[in-house]
């Protein structure tokens, strides 16, 4: 049951009125989500998803689904795709009329230490990203930077039962609200002596996860977002030239569009499936 049912009829909040930092916990909205993979500044593919989602154009608030579904990202929003500006401003404004969730991923979490003024490298497409948000008004700019740090590390939604967070999450760390706990969210393990071809180690929570929570997350391009156990990873590098791809929670159904092209070259193999990962 959509425990949130007015949402579509509800008056805009104030910008004024928000929280400055949206709560982790969401326990109390049971969806139904549509769960969307790493976008990486695919607009058009995001514009596909919403249509294919059976969403409509909604010039107040972006895309809105007549069905009351919510839209829930990932993360990695920005960097090698070709219109970052218009992806951060579409999600930006959809997070900012209660239209949709989204948690930072690591590419989000370096643009906005760049616009809080930090020296980070200008790499992984963010000088692409940089390029693109520097020839806009400032006030774009601001408002990416204010949109970003507002974000919580990842969300516990549907009374616990369901995660969504950047790389994913161990369960102990579930509704945790830390700095800390949001780096380690966006950035899962950094460790350049782990063989990137590896989900197991790339994600290693995986293994041992034993959590009574769906834990949902992207990060790591797959082929084919494929269970393991109670997480999937729904990241099917759109970027790339694969495919943008949503979960349907609480149905756990998955829906992708098809990318428009290759907007970047991975220099990594992809993974055939998720389901590559041991569990054991
Ligand atoms: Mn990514």
């Amino acid at each position: 049951m959509n425990s949130d049912s007015g949402r579509t009829s509800a008056p805009a909040v104030r910008r004024e009125d928000r929280p400055l930092v949206i709560s982790v916990d969401q326990r109390h909205l049971s969806g139904p989500f549509d769960i969307i993979g790493d976008v990486h500044g695919c607009h058009d593919e995001l514009v596909a998803l919403f249509r294919q989602l059976g969403y409509a154009a909604d010039g107040h608030a972006g895309w809105r689904s007549p069905a009351g579904r919510i839209p829930v990202f990932v993360g990695d929003l920005v960097d090698r795709g070709p219109n970052n500006v218009g992806v951060v401003a579409l999600v930006r404004r959809m997070v900012e009329h209660d239209a949709a969730f989204c948690v930072p991923g690591n590419h989000d979490v370096q643009f906005e230490r760049h616009l809080a003024g930090e020296p980070v490298p200008l790499l992984f497409g963010l000088e692409g990203t940089v390029a693109e948000f520097d020839a806009q008004p400032p006030q774009v700019r601001s408002d990416a930077l204010a949109f970003f740090r507002s974000l919580p590390g990842h969300h516990v939604f549907d009374g616990g039962r369901l995660v969504v967070a950047h790389t994913g999450l161990r369960e102990d760390l579930h509704g945790v609200d830390t700095p800390e706990c949001r780096h380690l969210a966006a950035y899962g393990v950094n460790d350049d002596s782990i063989d990137p071809r590896d989900t197991a180690r790339r994600h290693p929570w995986v293994a041992t996860y034993r959590g009574a929570a769906t834990v949902v997350y992207g990060h790591t391009p797959v082929l084919e977002a494929a269970w393991n156990g109670r997480t999937i990873d729904i990241d099917t590098g759109c970027v790339f030239g694969w495919r943008l791809t949503s979960l349907q929670w609480p149905e756990r159904t998955l829906t992708s569009v098809p990318a428009a092209r290759a907007y970047a070259t991975r220099r990594r193999p992809f993974l055939p499936e998720s389901g590559s990962v041991p569990t054991a």
